[in-house]
């Protein structure tokens, strides 16, 4: 397909190939600003473009998860405390309450 012969003469298309041999892997990097600790750093495009590229280190990363992670079973635990423990032993002296009424 890269060659057409017309008239007798040969015509070579210019090579897609070797024109793709000669651009640099070299990813696009877009600048970024971690959402930990608010350092300017380059990230993937490509990264950013899948939801990456928000922290400018593995550790910032880390931290920020585990944060939140405490948070959340932080947030579970409240809501223990206040919610199930709440309703169950309310729940629970009702029943309670009303079958000894009755026993006695
Ligand atoms: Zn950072």
């Amino acid at each position: 397909m890269d060659r057409i012969v017309v008239n007798g003469i040969e015509y070579v298309r210019a090579q897609p190939v070797a024109k793709a041999a000669k651009r640099v892997p070299q990813p696009k990097m877009v600048e970024r600003q971690c959402k930990w600790c608010r350092k300017q750093f380059f990230a993937r495009a490509a990264d950013v473009k899948r939801g990456w590229g928000l922290y400018c280190s593995k550790t910032c990363k880390a931290i920020r998860q585990e944060v939140r992670t405490g948070q959340y079973r932080a947030h579970l635990e409240h809501r223990d405390a206040d919610g199930y423990g709440g309703e169950f032993s309310n729940a629970h002296q009702f029943s309670n309450e009303e079958h000894d009424c009755n026993k006695d």
